[in-house]
């Protein structure tokens, strides 16, 4: 049965009871996705790729559902493309990732809380993001300027001197803990569409209960070591041409776990203050210091080299009215770790009022944007990944039919 086809941009309908629902009808971009799974579901020769393909090979037919979930299973890598028989200039014009690509924003903005806010992923682009980020920077920069103390006499690297304690924790605790409720909700409706409870036949139930425990090791490991960056055979990625490269891997692995010790960094400075009473400013070699230093390295590393590779990427893997988005992220990633690089080195300095306000005003553009940024692509490939290590491990109906 062909895929019903709607062309409209955005195919998410309000149900009647304000519940979230989506139309069932699919749009061009997922109408070809459809098309070109059941091509390759035909050919099957980049089964070995990526978890992609053997999530395919469990389905005949590829609704809205499917095409959503293996859109955010598939990470970009390019490979199918150069290895398809089928590609441009064919006339099946078979690209697995640009098709794949154009789909996934589509899902941030279909699933995002509050809807409203779901076109931000299209605008939160390059210069939104700076110009977000210098304004909010600009803002607190006037505000120590009112008091007289932008430039100042040394203060030993107090920053509470500067903005009290207090006004830091409400002001970030407010601005996170929203960030990680949009960001939540987006991907418990994007769950429950490609998971639903309703069309989980009684005799799974067994098998999805007694997988739920290793299918979430094994998406826990796999998100962690970036297992599928490796391209299925270990050797990586396709970037601008048919060669494999791990780079991507890397400059992936140097951003997250750049990410992760930052992120420690500022809960061992906040254990510090709430449970020991030690305030900052902390000495070089404590661990909040060490742990930040070792993060910054790799957003600094990370976010560079993605860049790199993003403007070398061949055109056609992925969508060009994306590249902005990818873009302004990777680009505020690095700006986090150059702003708090400069201001531990000028801590002790009359400029640190001026490099705090121009630090805290690029992270506080990084949470108002990670809702409806590049961000939200690691959390909704995480879920596809976990959908995917449990779906392996419950009998494939299709095969035990002999279709
Ligand atoms: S991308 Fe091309 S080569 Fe790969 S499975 Fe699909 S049709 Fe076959
Ligand atoms: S682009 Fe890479 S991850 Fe996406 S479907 Fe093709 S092989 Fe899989």
């Amino acid at each position: 049965m062909p895929p019903r086809t709607d062309t409209a941009a955005m195919d998410t309908q309000p149900a009647c009871d304000g519940a979230f629902e989506l139309a069932a009808t699919l749009t061009a971009s997922e109408q070809d996705v459809s098309r070109m799974m059941q091509i390759c579901n035909a050919c099957r020769y980049c089964e070995g790729f990526c978890a992609v393909f053997p999530a395919m090979t469990r389905r005949l037919e590829f609704d809205k559902a499917d095409v959503h979930y293996l859109a955010n299973l598939c990470h970009n890598c390019g490979a199918c493309l150069h290895a398809c028989q089928y590609a441009p200039p064919h006339e099946f014009a078979v690209n697995v990732p640009q098709a794949m690509a154009k789909v996934r924003v589509q899902t941030y903005q279909d699933y995002a809380w509050p809807r409203a806010m779901g076109r931000l992923y299209r605008r939160a682009g390059l210069s939104v993001v700076l110009v977000l980020a210098g304004g909010l920077s600009l803002f607190l920069m006037l505000a120590v300027a009112m008091s007289g103390r932008l430039i100042h006499a040394p203060l030993a690297g107090n920053f509470y001197a500067i903005f009290p304690h207090n006004f830091l924790a409400v002001v970030f605790s407010i601005v996170f803990l929203f960030a990680i409720l949009a960001l939540g909700v987006g991907v418990t409706r994007f769950w429950r569409e490609v998971s639903p409870a309703r069309e989980v036949e009684i005799e799974d139930q067994p098998a999805i209960a007694a997988a739920r425990l290793p299918a979430t090791a094994e998406a826990v490991s796999d998100v962690a070591t970036l297992r599928y960056l490796g391209g299925g055979h270990g050797e990586g990625c396709n970037e601008e041409d048919d060669r494999f490269t791990l780079l991507r891997r890397r400059f992936h692995q140097f951003t997250l776990y750049g990410f992760l010790l930052c992120f420690a960094a500022t809960s061992v400075a906040t254990l510090y203050h709430y449970l020991f009473r030690w305030e900052a400013p902390y000495p070089w070699l404590s661990l909040p210091v060490i742990l930040g230093s070792l993060g910054g390295v790799g957003l600094l590393f990370g976010p560079a080299g993605l860049l790199w590779l993003n403007v070398r990427r061949d055109p056609q893997h992925g969508d060009r009215g994306q590249h902005g988005m990818d873009r302004g992220f990777i680009a505020l990633l690095f700006l986090i770790s150059a702003t708090g690089f400069a201001l531990l080195v000028l801590r002790d300095t009359q400029f640190m009022a001026l490099w705090l306000a121009i630090h805290l005003g690029t992270v506080m553009a990084l949470f108002l944007t990670m809702p409806y940024g590049k961000f939200a692509h690691g959390v909704f490939r995480s879920a596809a990944l976990l959908k995917y290590t449990i779906e392996k491990r419950l009998p494939n109906r299709l095969a035990s039919r002999g279709e």
